[in-house]
């Protein structure tokens, strides 16, 4: 099937008009015409190498929200028309453990990722979102309910499972402290999570100005991190951490936050390794994890979820032709909160 999109031709290279190839439907896949496609920092750090050797040319884009236009003849849980959502993986190895337990983006063999890899048969390119149409499986796609706007619901295939899943995992509810650090398109979905879930949140952020916002999304407070001494009165405070920064930061200050036995979640990717005091870890009997995306079935439960709660995320919708300078204004934490592109731009 011909498609178009934006491409990243090799590292660093800005995002350019791109035509290619999408495999024509198997039996058990299905069509979609994509409506909005999410721009997520992971783009970002692939299309320019910083998390090491990247594969071109790269159709970035695993945010994605579309309509069904075509399925094979062994689909059975799509119909044409239906509101489709695909995220980080279109594929995995289905018998490992995690794969059976619905954690396919723990399996054991690796997901197959939307972009940035190759498909199942090794050899054909994976493109990813930022393009007219795409094919998946059926099983590693999930419904969108009919409430909510598809610009709002493209960024939850990525940040909002993302933010989901940890939330769920370590319990979170009324009652729970819980604090966010930064606000920006994940940030954003685990305050609107949090406080959906009945959490106390804290937002800790370096943007002064994000505060009305965080506020609005239904934090109770917010903490200007660029502050000097600002964390300190937040020492032991919290039950639950998740840390969203994209850039590399000093952890030890932020476990210093965790009440006994609280967990700080790592969930941003630097290309840096961080450094960890022992003694952060000791004291308090704390706890650094990691999360990574979600399965299909919680991408379904968050959606649902999303639905129930009339949960979105807050996007700026964009042509195709602002994708690099959306790329900028990311990497400077200036996107309120997630930009998105207009499929029929490409
Ligand atoms: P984003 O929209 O750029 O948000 C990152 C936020 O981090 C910014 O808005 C900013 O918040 C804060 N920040 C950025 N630079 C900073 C700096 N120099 N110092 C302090 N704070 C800074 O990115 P995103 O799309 O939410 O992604 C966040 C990270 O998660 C990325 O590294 C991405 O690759 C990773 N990720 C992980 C998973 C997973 O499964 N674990 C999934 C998707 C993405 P404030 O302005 O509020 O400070
Ligand atoms: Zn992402
Ligand atoms: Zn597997």
């Amino acid at each position: 099937m011909k498609a178009r999109g934006l491409a990243v031709l090799s590292a660093k290279a800005p995002l350019t008009p791109f035509e290619f190839e999408r495999r024509e439907l198997g039996a058990h896949d299905v069509a979609l015409d994509i409506s909005y496609a999410g721009i997520c920092h992971s783009d970002i750090h692939q299309a320019r190498e910083e998390w090491g050797p990247a594969l071109f040319p790269m159709v970035p884009g695993h945010e994605i929200a579309g309509i069904v236009s075509s399925i094979g003849a062994s689909v059975t849980k799509f119909k044409v028309g239906d509101r489709i959502g695909v995220g980080v993986f279109i594929d995995s190895c289905r018998t490992c453990a995690s794969c059976l337990a619905g954690l396919q983006q723990y399996c054991e063999e690796g997901m197959t990722g939307t972009y940035n890899t190759f498909e199942r048969d090794g050899k054909t390119i994976a493109f990813g979102g930022y393009s007219n149409i795409f094919v998946i499986n059926e099983d590693y796609a999930v419904h969108i309910p009919e409430n909510l706007a598809l610009d709002g619901v493209a960024p939850l295939l990525c940040a909002g499972i993302t933010l989901y899943s940890p939330l769920r995992k370590w319990n979170i509810a009324k009652g729970s402290k819980v604090a966010v650090m930064g606000l920006g398109g994940l940030g954003h979905m685990g305050v609107k999570f949090a406080a959906a879930m009945g959490a106390e949140v804290t937002v800790l952020s370096h943007s002064a100005s994000k505060k009305t916002d965080a506020l609005a999304m239904g934090a109770t407070h917010f903490v200007d991190t660029s502050v000097t001494g600002a964390l300190k009165p937040l020492t032991k405070t919290f039950d639950l951490i998740l840390n969203t920064v994209s850039a590399f930061l000093d952890i030890n200050e932020y476990l210093d936050l965790l009440k006994l036995d609280g967990t700080l979640v790592v969930i941003g990717l630097p290309g840096k390794p961080y450094e960890v005091n022992a003694g952060s870890l000791l004291n308090g009997r704390r706890r650094m994890a990691g999360s990574m995306i979600g399965g299909i079935p919680e991408m379904q439960e968050m959606l649902d979820f999303c639905g129930e709660h009339s949960i979105l995320s807050d996007v700026e919708v964009i042509d195709a032709s602002y994708a690099d300078k959306a790329y900028e204004r990311t990497i400077a934490s200036a996107v309120k909160y997630r930009f998105v592109i207009d499929a029929s731009t490409f």
